[in-house]
């Protein structure tokens, strides 16, 4: 579903993302980790055009990401984001949040676009919210609903940027049993989240990146019992 090869980003001189590699079949759950900096939400940015690469390529779901606005469109149709920092639209309520964009973009009716948004409220168990506006809620409702809010699109590759860093533990369960429920569902995902339980129990492989290099991928047992790295080594036992 997913192909990068080769890919290059920089920030100004700043090398951030140095011949990344990374091949997501259809269906296949990605979890990425690694220290802070090492380039994590920068290479999952770029999968979707929110950030820039300037060499190498990349291709999403049989389009390739070049600067052709109707590629990027078509990507971007396909790919749900849930980040971290995903700010909502201040003057609408969450339940507004979460049916606009598959009423705008995807053209769906407002009765479905409302039960689906609903059915995923429940989800993250903000349903009884629904009619509240986004600046009354905490940080942490408000990622709730940002996590909702992708999923009513029903996009067939889901990227997730620690989305639940700031989330309590009883609510970082419930969200990682929706994304486990998509991935039960064939969903396509990859997750950077450092929820080790949850990289083991669905992830197919287990990124580990380092200064803007994939330094290990490989499959959970392997990956956690067996990491061929010292780097990854020194990493996990500071994160298990
Ligand atoms: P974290 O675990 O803290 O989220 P990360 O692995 O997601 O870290 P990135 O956010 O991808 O790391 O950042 C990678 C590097 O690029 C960091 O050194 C960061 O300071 C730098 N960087 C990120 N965004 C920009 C930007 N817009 N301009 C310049 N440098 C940036
Ligand atoms: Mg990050």
């Amino acid at each position: 579903a997913i192909q990068i090869t080769d890919m290059n980003k920089w920030y100004g001189d700043f090398h951030v993302l140095k011949g990344i590699d990374l091949t997501v079949k259809r269906g296949e759950k990605i979890v990425v980790c690694g220290p802070s900096g090492s380039g994590k939400s920068t290479m999952i940015r770029c999968i979707n055009d929110l950030e820039k690469h300037q060499s190498g390529k990349i291709e999403v779901l049989g389009t390739i990401l070049d600067r052709n606005p109707k590629n990027i469109q078509a990507i971007r149709k396909d790919v749900g984001m849930c980040f971290q920092h995903f700010n909502l639209f201040p003057h609408m309520t969450v339940l507004e949040n979460c049916m606009l964009a598959p009423t705008l973009v995807q053209g769906t009716s407002d009765s479905k676009a409302k039960e689906t948004a609903l059915k995923y409220l429940d989800k993250v168990k903000i349903r009884n919210q629904a009619d509240k506006y986004p600046g009354q809620l905490s940080g942490g409702q408000q990622q709730r609903v940002a996590i909702a809010r992708s999923l009513c699109m029903n996009p067939s590759v889901m990227l997730f940027d620690e989305p639940t860093s700031a989330l309590d533990p009883e609510v970082i369960a419930e969200v990682l049993d929706v994304m486990v429920s998509l991935a039960d569902m064939g969903m396509t995902m990859i997750c950077v989240t450092h929820e080790m339980g949850f990289a083991r129990k669905v992830a197919d492989r287990v990124i580990f990146m380092d200064a803007g290099e994939i330094i290990e991928d490989d499959e959970p047992n392997a990956f956690f019992d067996n990491p061929k790295s010292d780097r990854t080594k020194l990493f996990l036992s500071q994160v298990l």
